[in-house]
């Protein structure tokens, strides 16, 4: 899309970039403090940690970022005007056969967030403007409704960005050639969408989707799939990484080791 250089694609091309920019920079930042390992300098993890924090703020602050996709949201019509039906009563999640949840449930849930943001945004919006005189005063009450609902946009840019993700994973995992990679792919999106699901679960508890029996039951579905990307001595999970092809030279960290060695008395 960006090498077709089309003046049609601007405004889709700006919202995805400010949606990505912001999830993928907030995420490295929390993967890395997930991984640094007591700050051992060894693993360089507090380098890097340093080096990409500031990507959270530069080339666009990410708060700044979400605000952008959540005015995208705004403008779009059909959203806006659609039903919301949610895709779940509480209850049924768990009751669904064990295992990761189907992707089309996944991406209707992570849909249904997106679009119920979206219209409790839009509906503050109106509610702010509404009865005031001129039109100017109107859309100035309006803006501030926006400002003033910092928490539900942000969240909003991230309900867009995860669900674009997720759409987008379970398509790619379902065309993957050659054809035996989309097993472990399409589990890998399964467990993108239960792990988003999970992390908002304030949200689908607040809306009536799911109950504590689901949010419980969710949780050891994401704990199955993590049990099966690690059997076997993490067979699955190391294929996975060592498909990323990271070249030796880049792998000096005794964490890329076997990280039991790490502090242990070396043989004179
Ligand atoms: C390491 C680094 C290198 C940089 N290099 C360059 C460079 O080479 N060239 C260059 O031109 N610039 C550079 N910058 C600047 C960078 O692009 C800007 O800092 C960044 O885009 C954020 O803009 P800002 O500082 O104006 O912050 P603002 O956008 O003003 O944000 C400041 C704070 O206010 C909050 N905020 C802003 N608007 C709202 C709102 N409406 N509602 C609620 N909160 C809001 C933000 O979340 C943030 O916390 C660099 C910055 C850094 C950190």
């Amino acid at each position: 899309m960006v090498a077709a250089k089309r003046a049609q694609d601007g405004k889709t091309i700006h919202v995805l970039s400010s949606g990505l920019k912001a999830a993928a920079t907030w995420s490295r930042v929390e993967t890395l403090q997930d991984c640094r390992e007591g700050f051992l300098s060894e693993n360089k993890i507090g380098e890097i940690c340093n080096d990409f924090n500031v990507d959270v703020t530069f080339e666009g602050d990410n708060t700044v970022m979400m605000q952008q996709v959540a005015r995208a949201c705004l403008e779009d019509k059909a959203s806006l005007a659609a039903g919301l039906a949610a895709p779940l009563q509480a209850g049924q999640l768990a009751a669904a056969p064990r295992g990761p949840l189907p992707a089309g449930l996944l991406t209707s849930l992570l849909q249904y967030r997106q679009q119920t943001l979206t219209q409790q945004l839009a509906s503050e919006m109106a509610a702010a403007s509404k009865g005031v005189s001129s039109r100017a005063a109107a859309e100035k009450a309006a803006a501030a409704a926006f400002d003033n609902n910092l928490d539900v946009t942000v969240q909003l840019g991230w309900a867009w960005t995860e669900r674009f993700c997720l759409d987008n994973f379970v398509k790619a995992a379902s065309q993957a050639q050659p054809t035996d990679l989309q097993p472990v792919l399409s589990l890998l999106a399964s467990l993108y969408g239960m792990t988003r699901v999970e992390r908002d679960a304030a949200f689908f508890l607040a809306a009536g989707v799911i109950n504590g029996q689901d949010r419980a039951s969710l949780r050891q579905r994401v704990h199955l799939v993590f049990d099966e990307l690690v059997a076997g001595n993490g067979k699955l999970a190391l294929s996975l990484v060592n498909a990323f092809g990271i070249p030796d030279h880049l792998l000096q960290a005794p964490i890329a080791f076997d990280w039991r060695l790490i502090g242990a008395p070396t043989a004179k």
